[in-house]
């Protein structure tokens, strides 16, 4: 195969790889159970410094006891508190949720609009968010930047911004609108169980015959020179070598 050179290559690469590898659609791929836009803005919500695992733990007595935006809007803080408490950060999510859930009821009937100023407009409801609740329950260009979906990009050429929504935007010049969501939720798969942040698990990564960070110096650091004398012959490090793959590469990613 003929090695992807640039950013729109390497990401044209990258979905179709992780497609194959991580199939189905957005909401196939989300790992917060839910089936209404709503249940997903609460469940997102909640997901703040928490495991997928645990927040669908807590919903499922959420969403019984609070089924709309009204019965949210009008809750005891005091028992949102005790059912939501094992996510963390309880008492600021209950605000996020009853303050989100007053204002879908006064100011979009009801409704979890679809717009992202509608959606960031709402307490608790950030970019990555209202990506999610595009993407995921709407099925609308939306591609949420998380730490992993960030990191991942950063390593793979395909943007060279820390800030997240910058690398959002420069993302999107990069994969279809129709892709979008489901880019974000591969790449943090990947993220999870191949590309981790310490040390990435390049020599079982299905990306590594194209990624410019593959073997990253900083992984493998330069011993101090071999000892001379007897058995003088130490193993060179590997750097070398990728420090040659990658310098190149870094520079036409931010070309
Ligand atoms: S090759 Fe390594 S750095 Fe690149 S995406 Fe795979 S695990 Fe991450």
């Amino acid at each position: 195969m003929v090695k992807p050179r640039s950013p729109k290559g390497r990401a044209r690469e990258v979905t179709a790889r992780l497609a194959a590898e991580y199939p189905g659609t957005a909401k196939d791929l989300c790992a917060l159970d839910h089936e209404t836009p709503f249940q997903l803005l609460v469940a997102t919500i909640l997901s703040a410094q928490c495991t997928d695992e645990r927040v669908n733990m807590v919903t499922p007595a959420v969403f019984a006891r609070f089924p709309t935006p009204a019965s949210l809007a009008e809750a005891d803080p005091r028992q949102v508190e005790e059912l939501i408490r094992p996510t963390g950060f309880f008492r600021n999510k209950t605000r996020s949720l009853i303050g989100m859930a007053r204002a879908t009821e006064d100011r979009f009937g009801g409704e979890v609009p679809s717009a992202i100023d509608d959606l960031t407009s709402l307490p608790g409801v950030g970019r990555k968010t209202a990506n999610v609740i595009r993407g995921v329950a709407f099925g609308l260009p939306g591609l949420p930047v998380d730490t992993h979906v960030g990191r991942l990009s950063r390593r793979l050429g395909l943007t060279g911004a820390t800030d997240p929504v910058k690398a959002e935007l420069d993302l999107n010049a990069l994969v279809p609108p129709a892709q979008r969501a489901a880019f974000s939720l591969r790449l943090i798969l990947h993220g999870r169980r191949v590309c981790v942040a310490r040390r990435p698990r390049c020599e079982a990564c299905l990306l590594a015959d194209f990624c410019p960070s593959a073997e990253l110096p900083e992984r493998a650091p330069a011993k101090a020179a071999a000892p001379a004398g007897r058995g003088g012959g130490a193993q060179r490090p590997s750097t070398t070598r990728a420090s040659r793959r990658v310098a190149p590469a870094r520079a036409r990613s931010t070309a």
